[in-house]
């Protein structure tokens, strides 16, 4: 596009108007000295017309002139159509002088006919001629206008004149004419290729510095020389400088200064920073360094090296992402319930305070448990036995100094963390001196709670032990501690580590004989005291183990229970015994014990029905055994299980009687049949006669709740005689009618009718 043939756009088109007004002391002259070329035209000639045009000229000058003087006071104009009417009044105007200054050349050459007159007439007409295209380029109508009034009168007087040489001379000027036009156009086009791209430039240099100045994030170039060559307005604002432009021709290190001496950033970090960012730009590797200021805030600082060997640095304030950093961390570092360090933190601090200092100094690690918590937890509620935690953590927290550690290990667990143990008696006392701090009575949401706990814990020089050892140590020792009544301390032993690996080892083999089937059934009869034969059986499991022989199952059900794999005998167990007692003539049936655990399961009815289904035993021959933890264990659904078994036919029988806290009317709501009395209440009947006032009275007060009373543990006649006599339970078993037997011994022993019997009906006479 060229500025001559079409509409100019506003950017451009405003400028060229106020290019019009630019120059009014040349143009005060130029008028000046055609007045005064003219007026010499008047002395020479006489001619009244100059001395009128002269006139016209003054007018005309002043009011061109005064109009320029008042558009330079104007502020910018800023519309078209404002400049429109600036360009048309100077059109006004310079049409007005180019009329005068050409009436001045007509008269002059045609009807003056003077020598100096015609010179005059010709030099004012070049001269003005010559400065239309500097002068008036901004608006191609002044152009034309002021061509056409100033030439074409000097043009027309020469034609009039008449003769040939004259007519030519003015015919001659039309090609001059033609010229000064088009050299104004050029002009035009030159200037607005010019001022489009200065326009085009400045839009993309105006959007480029809105970019940078709205970016949140501070930016320096720094030129070849390390000096900053472009700063944006967030450098500028961190930097403590008004305005971006002051940043311009500092160093690095001089912006870093000004941190320095604001007291944001210590010398220290500000030699750093400075060392990291020059080596970033001067290796060309890109390169990010944190600083932490003095008023809490921090800031990334990016050094990239960018080509033609500018270097950028751009800043950010990333307080907000280090603080929830920093959070993260911590929360994953401290416990959420007790602001104590948890498990992975402590073994860290525990790891950091052991790899230095002496290495030949003593160190100690205690482990807290707290006592029956988990009894505060199941009656009063998590709430409380949080609050029950938070009170210990309390009162542990208080002891924490630079060489002792405390952390929260999870549950009700605590361990203690002693840097710098002198001797054993150094460690009693600590520990003597925390349990007397811990103890006490606690008021947890209106509750007053006892607080007690069982520790253990080791003693060990620093060169010998890690961590893990410790705490696994200190465990044992803690286990040992609440084996022997809770509510002290024990010290690590190496025998507990013994016993603690054989637990292990034995645990191994366990699982390996379970999934192998390598237990045993074994059945022991129960005796209808009536008759004295066998009414039914005890199913017992026997683990044989290869090194250790004969292993009780007072040791690997336990065992078993721990390990989760409980259910996995107990189905084995089900499933022998069915399958055995169906061989049995009827109507001896059978006993099967279940765990507490195995009531903590859903499919323990499927378990039992399976089993009957399998063997197609008569549910009335199977009865389950069960003890008080699994009846009053709340977390399950035992008794509903229970109640489904009982829907199956089998009956349910409650064992170990009177070793649990149960009394009788409670047991009545239960869905029993029967009570296993436990064979301690047995044991000394023949000669404390309290022992034998409770078992008649455990009697005589389940007969009426319809429940059969079983006695266990008889081993002698004389215990078998007092409770035929006296206590007349419905059935007996113990050592007394045999130990426990193999399937095939009890289908053997079904018919035998123990000699006891005579003896009894004869005592009874
Ligand atoms: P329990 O259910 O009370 O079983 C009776 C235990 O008393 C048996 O010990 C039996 O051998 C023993 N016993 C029988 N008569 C006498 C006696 O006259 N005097 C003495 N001193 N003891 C007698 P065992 O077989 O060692 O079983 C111990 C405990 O192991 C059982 O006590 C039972 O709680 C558990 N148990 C055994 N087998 C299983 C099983 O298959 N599953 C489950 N869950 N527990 C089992
Ligand atoms: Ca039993
Ligand atoms: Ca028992």
């Amino acid at each position: 596009m060229t500025a001559s043939k079409k509409e100019l756009p506003d950017d451009i088109y405003i400028p060229f108007v106020e290019t019009l007004f630019r120059d009014g002391f040349t143009l005060a002259i130029g008028i000046t000295a055609q007045m005064a070329l003219i007026t010499l035209a008047w002395a020479k000639t006489g001619n009244v017309a100059f001395l009128a045009v002269v006139l016209v000229l003054l007018i005309v000058g002043l009011l061109r002139v005064g109009s320029m003087r008042k558009f330079a006071k104007l502020p910018a104009i800023t519309t078209r159509a404002e400049a429109r009417r600036h360009e048309n009044r100077y059109i006004f105007y310079g049409a007005m002088h180019g009329a005068a200054l050409g009436t001045f050349c007509l008269v002059a050459i045609y009807t003056a006919q003077d020598g100096f007159a015609e010179i005059a007439a010709v030099c004012i007409s070049l001269a003005t001629a010559t400065g239309i295209a500097g002068r008036n380029y901004g608006s191609p109508r002044m152009v034309i206008i002021l061509i056409i009034t100033l030439t074409c009168p000097m043009s027309l007087g020469f034609i009039l004149r008449g003769d040939f040489y004259h007519v030519l001379l003015g015919l001659l000027s039309a090609p001059f004419l033609l010229a000064i036009h088009r050299y104004a156009d050029t002009v035009r086009d030159v200037l607005f290729t010019a001022l489009s791209a200065e326009k085009r430039a400045n839009r993309i240099a105006g959007r480029f510095n809105r970019a940078l100045n709205t970016m949140s994030h501070g930016l320096v170039m720094l030129g070849p020389n390390g000096k900053v060559v472009v700063a944006n307005a967030e450098a500028a604002h961190l930097m403590l400088l008004k305005s971006p432009d002051a940043l311009l021709g500092r160093s690095v290190r001089s912006l870093l200064k000004r941190g320095v001496a604001g007291g944001l950033l210590s010398p220290k970090d500000c030699r750093y920073v400075e060392g990291q960012l020059t080596r970033a730009l001067h290796e060309g590797r890109d390169r990010k360094v944190l600083v932490s200021l003095t008023n809490g805030q921090h800031y990334e600082f990016s050094a990239r090296a960018g080509n033609q060997e500018l270097g950028v640095i751009t800043f950010e304030d990333v307080t907000q992402r280090v603080e929830a950093e920093e959070k993260i961390r911590s929360m994953a570092r401290y416990d959420n319930l007790t602001g104590l360090p948890n498990r992975a933190y402590f073994h860290e601090i525990v790891g950091e305070c052991m790899a230095s200092g002496d290495r030949e100094r003593l160190c100690a690690l205690a482990v807290l448990d707290l006592d029956d918590f988990k009894s505060v937890n199941d009656t009063l509620g998590h709430p409380v036995g949080d609050g029950l935690i938070y009170a210990a953590a309390e009162r542990l927290g208080n002891l924490v100094n630079e060489d002792v550690k405390v952390s929260r290990f999870g549950g009700d667990e605590f361990m203690i963390f002693f840097n710098r143990v002198e001797d054993e008696s150094h460690l009693a006392g600590m520990l003597d001196a925390i349990f007397a701090i811990l103890q006490g009575d606690v008021d947890v949401a209106g509750h007053v709670l006892r607080l007690q706990a069982s520790g253990g814990a080791v003693l060990s020089r620093v060169r010998d032990s890690d961590a893990d050892a410790m705490i696994v140590k200190a465990d044992l020792a803690m286990y040992k501690a609440k084996e022997l009544g809770k509510n002290g301390w024990r010290l690590f032993e190496s025998a507990m580590d013994a016993a603690f690996r054989d637990k292990q080892l034995l645990k191994a083999d366990l699982r390996s004989a379970v999934e192998a089937k390598r237990l045993r059934v074994v059945f022991q009869p129960i005796v209808a005291i009536e008759t004295m034969r066998i009414a039914s059986c005890e199913a017992l499991c026997r683990w044989d183990h290869p090194e250790l022989g004969a292993i009780s199952p007072a040791i690997f059900i336990p065992l078993a229970e721990e390990m989760g794999i409980i259910s996995e005998i107990s189905t084995f167990m089900l499933h022998a015994a069915c399958g055995e007692c169906a061989k049995w003539p009827s109507p001896i049936g059978v006993s099967v014990n279940l765990s507490a655990k195995d009531f903590r399961r859903r499919d323990v009815v499927d378990k039992v029905r399976d089993a009957l289904a399998h063997s197609g035993l008569a549910p009335w021959r199977l009865e389950i055994e069960v003890t008080e933890t699994a009846l009053l264990d709340d977390k399950s659904q035992t008794r509903q299980y229970i109640e489904e078994i009982k829907q199956l036919g089998v009956r349910i029988a409650l064992d170990d009687f009177g070793t649990g806290y149960s009394s009788l009317s409670y047991l009545h709501k239960l869905p029993l049949d029967k009570v296993k009395i436990d064979r301690s209440f047995l044991m000394d009947v023949t000669q404390n006669s309290h022992s034998l006032h409770l078992l008649k009275g455990i009697v005589n007060l389940s007969r009426p709740l319809g429940l059969a009373v079983t006695v266990e543990g008889v081993e002698t006649y004389e215990q078998l005689k007092i409770l035929s006599l006296e206590v007349k339970p419905d059935l007996v078993q113990g050592f007394l009618f045999g130990s426990a037997l193999s399937a095939s011994g009890i289908e053997t022993m079904s018919n035998t009718v123990w000699p006891f019997a005579e003896e009894m009906r004869v005592a009874k006479r």
